[in-house]
Formats: C-alpha cells, structure tokens, sequence
C-alpha cells in the first residue's frame, strides 16, 4: 500500500490505553490537534472486557480505585454519570467497577476524540522539526510524539531512533519491567458467590493471583468467575497450550468442582503488572526531540497512576508546543 503523509499533527499519541486517552483529552482541551493510533481494535488496553455468550466479563482490571485527591475527583464524576459503581471496600479504599463493564471507562474517555483503531505503529523516526510515524499502511507527521504503550514496547520503537539525548529516556525505558498474567473467564450456569464481597486476593498469589465472580459485579443475568494467574505461573506456561493453561487455573483453584461451567476463555497478558522501581518522575521525556512517555509505568501501577501520568505528560506536551510557537 502506498504511504503518504496527511496533515501534521500537533501530537500523535501512541496508545488508547487509560493513560492516552487521558493525556489526548487534556491536549484537545488545549486546542491542539490530537491523532490517537491504537494497535486494538478497541480503546482501554488493559482495561479491557469481551462478551463470552452475551455476558460482560473484565478481563484486565476488575476494579479501579482512588487514592489520592486528583483522581478521586475523576472517580465521582464518573459515579454521578453512572459509568462506574461501589462494588466493596470500606470507606477511604473502596473499589468501583464499570457499567456495564470496566471497558466503558476507557469508551466515555475516547468519546470525541480522533482515534484511529486497529492501527499499530511500526517505526518512528524524528527528522528534526517533526516525528514520522508509520503504521503497515499509513505515514503520519506530528510536531510532538507521547508513547503511552508499555515501557519494552515503547523501548522497541526507539531504540533505532537512540541519539546522545535520547539515552536518559532509553535507560529509563528499560528499568520498567512488568510481570506476565493469564486470566480465565468462565461463564456458570449459575451465579458462584467466590467471597462476601465477590473477591478474592491471594497473599501469595501463584498460581492463582485474584478470583472474582460477575455476580457481585454485574448481578445474577450473567454469572461467571475470572481467575487471574500470579506472575510466576504465566511467565512458566505463557507459551503453553490454551486448554492446559485453563485447566491448570481451574485445578489450582480449590472450589473449582462446584463451578458448573458453560464455556470458557483465556486472556494472556505480556505486559501485565508493572513491578517495583524506583523512579519516581511521572513521565519521562526529551523535549529538544518533543519526545515524551506516560502510562502506569511510573507513579501508581494502576489505572490512578496510568491516568495521573498521561496528564501530566500532556501538560508537559502542551507547554512545550506553545513555548514553540511562541
Ligand atoms: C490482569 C490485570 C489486572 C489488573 N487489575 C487492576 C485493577 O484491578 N485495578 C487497577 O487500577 N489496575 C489494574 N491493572 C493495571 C491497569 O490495568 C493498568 O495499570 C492500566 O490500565 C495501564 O494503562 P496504560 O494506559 O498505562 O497502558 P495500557 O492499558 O497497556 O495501554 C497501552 C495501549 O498501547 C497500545 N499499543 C501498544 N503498542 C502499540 C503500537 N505499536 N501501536 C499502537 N498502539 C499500541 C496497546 O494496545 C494499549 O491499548 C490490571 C492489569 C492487568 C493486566
């Protein structure tokens, strides 16, 4: 296919995860031209639900929580828009899912803006006064660039871009590891309470991590269970046969026989959670490249921190393209 270049972007995010997204909204809100590329074909990145017969299941994170004042802020107004609801937790650290799923998060985050869908990107190159970016089929250019994809996928695209600037951000990139999850779905004939509140967080999480079931989330229409895997049981069978993976959370999990099981799902991720570092900047970036890199990479390895860190960088982005054009 035959590339060409369009109009030239203010920024071009890389990533429609809970970080881009934040970080597009704010620099739309500052008037500038904003091209999201996501590689899905959906928006929210480990936000993510699927529909197993009908029935919502979250297959990334089960809940998202505020800690401090800023995103609490974020959280009640999407409890008074009705896209999220208390689901448990006593007061000061309580957990809220989305409705009808935690997907419909990402989905109110994304309304509005220019998000182009299914689209990866494949190489970025800065030729001095803009990045070109390319995707399989498309080369686009933008005065600034904001990665929001995980740190070693982010690291993989910049790598052939390393200039004597560009080592701070490389170095950086990689001290920002992340553990490996598997999750299965399950969707029950019936409603399985797994715990009072519908959750269960394993102190030493292998094989199994977290247990959750839908009833407790979403009420008696759509019963299902999803169990997510520690990090040491994805890192040992990612590569392993679907069927065996599941069957291996289902025999780990000690209540499995009473499940009465409709059918059944796996979701792998590469980049899951993010371990322990200690950098503690909330973005990290280049301006004399107009280079910047958020996500749940820094700050809070959580949908807070993803959210905290994109507008933070936005701010950054936005800053720096008005001092330019001053
Ligand atoms: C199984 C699991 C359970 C979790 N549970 C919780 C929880 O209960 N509560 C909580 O707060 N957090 C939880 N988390 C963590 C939370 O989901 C993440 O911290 C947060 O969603 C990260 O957002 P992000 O925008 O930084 O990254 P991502 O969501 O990873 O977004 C990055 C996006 O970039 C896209 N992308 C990557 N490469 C390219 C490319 N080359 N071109 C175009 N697009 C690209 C990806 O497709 C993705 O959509 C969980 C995570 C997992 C995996």
């Amino acid at each position: 296919m035959v590339k060409s270049f369009g109009s030239v972007f203010d920024c071009l995010v890389v990533g429609a995860g809970i970080a881009g997204l934040a970080a597009s909204r704010r620099l739309v809100d500052a008037g500038l031209s904003v091209l999201v590329c996501e590689k899905s074909r959906g928006v929210g990145g480990r936000v993510a639900s699927r529909r197993i017969e009908g029935a919502p299941f979250d297959h990334g994170a089960q809940f998202v929580t505020n800690r401090g004042a800023e995103f609490s802020k974020i959280v009640e107004n999407l409890l008074i828009a009705k896209v999220v609801f208390p689901w448990f937790g006593e007061a000061g650290k309580e957990r809220y899912v989305g409705l009808p799923s935690m997907n419909q998060i990402a989905k109110i985050l994304a309304e509005g803006l220019d998000v182009k869908q299914g689209m990866r990107i494949e190489s970025v190159r800065f030729c001095s006064d803009y990045w070109e970016v390319s995707s399989e089929a498309e080369l686009i250019r933008s005065r600034s660039l904001l990665m929001t994809c995980p740190a070693p996928q982010a690291l993989d695209l910049l790598k052939c871009e390393a200039n004597e600037n560009s080592s701070y951000i490389l170095n950086t990139l990689s001290k920002i590891k992340y553990d490996k999850c598997v999750a299965l779905m399950a969707l029950l004939e019936e409603p399985f309470p797994v715990s009072d509140s519908g959750f269960l967080q394993y102190d030493y999480p292998e094989p199994i991590a977290t247990v959750a079931d839908t009833l407790k989330k979403r009420g008696p229409e759509s019963p299902g269970i999803i169990i997510q895997s520690g990090p040491e049981f994805a890192e040992r069978h990612f590569d392993s046969d679907p069927v065996k993976i599941s069957e291996g959370l289902l025999n780990a999990y000690p209540r499995s026989k009473e499940l009465r099981i409709v059918s059944t799902s796996l979701q792998k991720w590469r980049f899951a959670k993010r371990r322990e570092h200690c950098i503690s900047d909330s973005y990290i970036s280049d301006p004399s490249a107009m280079l910047w890199h958020a996500g749940d990479g820094y700050m809070t390895p959580k949908i807070e921190g993803a959210y905290l860190s994109g507008l933070r960088a936005a701010e950054s982005v936005a800053a720096e393209l008005e001092f330019k054009l001053r």
